[in-house]
């Protein structure tokens, strides 16, 4: 990938990340909508435009206007705050007729419903930011809920190329900027679950780039708390589209999404099947689950794990999801308590790394509480209107949704 920053960033993607991801380019800089062509270079084209109503005001009208120069563009406006689901995957499926490109001008679920029905149609792809809310601009995955369960569609073809108007991102609602916050601080925990996992499921792991997040985090959260810097959006957003470039790079989303990101996905769930029209924006949900699992986790990897009892699960374990009306896939969480109880904790490999992930972890407390307090995030379940009972079943059974073991596995796994 090729980077065009018309500014001068405070955190850069670097050379090891670029060269492994697939996408032509990224610009980022001020007021690029008007000249947005330059960036794009489209032409001859039919184009459908994908927005919602606060997207198609924030950029989406500007966008078709410059584009029409050059093409042919329809637009396909969506609700507000929809859910990322199959049902607005066919809408937009069903709405691409003949065009040959499509282009997504929005924040996390218009892209990826853009995303997976460009790559179901094999039509090129292309994305305009709008909010600093979320990390997948660069991401060549699709999280969509079908049948009442989050699946995440891996190994999605990526955008063709990617414009991040700075003007535009800087004057989405504050709301959205705070979730962007909540979506990087969960980076914190998802890099040490991403080196737990692969520690007992011996996956791949990127130490530089994991390194690369754990430094890049800290930047960001200096940067949010120095009252003088001028420059708080451009650095978050400078950070979401690093963390992006890591899943994108390692074909994986796991770097960037552990145990915080499933509990948020339960939540997800919860929302659509009660078709609560208020729900909250993904970042805030994160930012409930990383604070949660951040003070989880100190206290639990701060003693020496000796062994992780794994006593047998009954139907009756799962039973609590048919009450939810929702069917997962059983033997996910099956096989994974056999890997954990087939693990040897007392590895010295497996509890040198653990101690220094947590040894991160720690030194970053006082930051971490410093910034949910500036910022007032969300850090606990009543603050986005999840019942205590929901909060609870999210945190015990969020394991349950993916092969990925995380830090609330193990902490879990004492009590079933
Ligand atoms: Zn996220």
């Amino acid at each position: 990938m090729k980077i065009n920053y018309l500014y001068n960033p405070e955190i850069i993607i670097p050379d090891f990340l670029l060269k492994k991801i697939d996408i032509e380019e990224l610009t980022v800089g001020e007021n690029l909508l008007p000249e947005i062509n330059k960036y794009l270079n489209i032409n001859s084209a039919r184009i459908l435009l994908l927005c919602d109503r606060n997207t198609y005001e924030a950029a989406g009208r500007t966008v078709q206007q410059v584009m029409s120069e050059n093409n042919e563009v329809r637009c396909l406006v969506l609700d507000a705050d929809i859910h990322c689901d199959l049902e607005n995957v066919n809408t937009t499926e069903n709405s691409v007729n003949s065009a040959d490109t499509l282009i997504a001008v929005g924040s996390g679920t218009i892209n990826d419903i853009g995303r997976l029905v460009a790559d179901r149609k094999k039509i090129d792809f292309y994305s305009v930011g709008t909010a600093p809310s979320m990390d997948g601009y660069l991401s060549a995955n699709s999280s969509i809920i079908e049948n009442g369960v989050k699946i995440s569609h891996s190994g999605i073809k990526p955008a063709v190329k990617v414009i991040i108007d700075l003007d535009v991102m800087k004057r989405a609602p504050y709301r959205m900027f705070l979730s962007g916050i909540g979506d990087s601080v969960s980076k914190i925990t998802s890099v040490f679950d991403w080196q737990l996992d692969v520690l007992i499921r011996k996956g791949s792991f990127n130490p530089e780039a994991a390194y690369l997040l754990n430094q890049s985090v800290l930047r960001l959260i200096s940067v949010l708390l120095d009252e003088e810097k001028k420059t708080q959006t451009e650095t978050l957003i400078e950070f979401l589209l690093l963390s992006g470039a890591v899943m994108n790079a390692e074909k994986n989303s796991q770097p960037a999404s552990g145990g915080e990101h499933l509990i948020g996905h339960v939540l997800e769930m919860f929302d659509l099947k009660m078709n609560n029209k208020n729900h909250s924006h993904h970042g805030e949900k994160v930012a409930v689950s990383t604070y949660t699992v951040f003070r989880k986790y100190s206290e639990f990897f701060s003693a020496f794990i000796e062994n992780i009892i794994m006593p047998g699960i009954e139907e009756d374990y799962f039973r609590q999801w048919d009450e939810y009306g929702i069917r997962i896939n059983r033997d996910v969480f099956r096989t994974k308590l056999k890997q954990i109880a087939a693990f040897d904790f007392t590895d010295y490999d497996f509890q040198k790394k653990i101690n220094e992930g947590m040894d991160f972890i720690s030194s970053l407390k006082i930051l971490f509480f410093r910034l949910y307090e500036r910022y007032n995030l969300p850090n606990d379940n009543s603050s986005i209107n999840v019942t205590n009972s929901d909060w609870d079943f999210a945190l015990f059974h969020a394991g349950d949704l993916r092969e990925r073991i995380t830090g609330l596995d193990l902490i879990n796994s004492i009590g079933k």
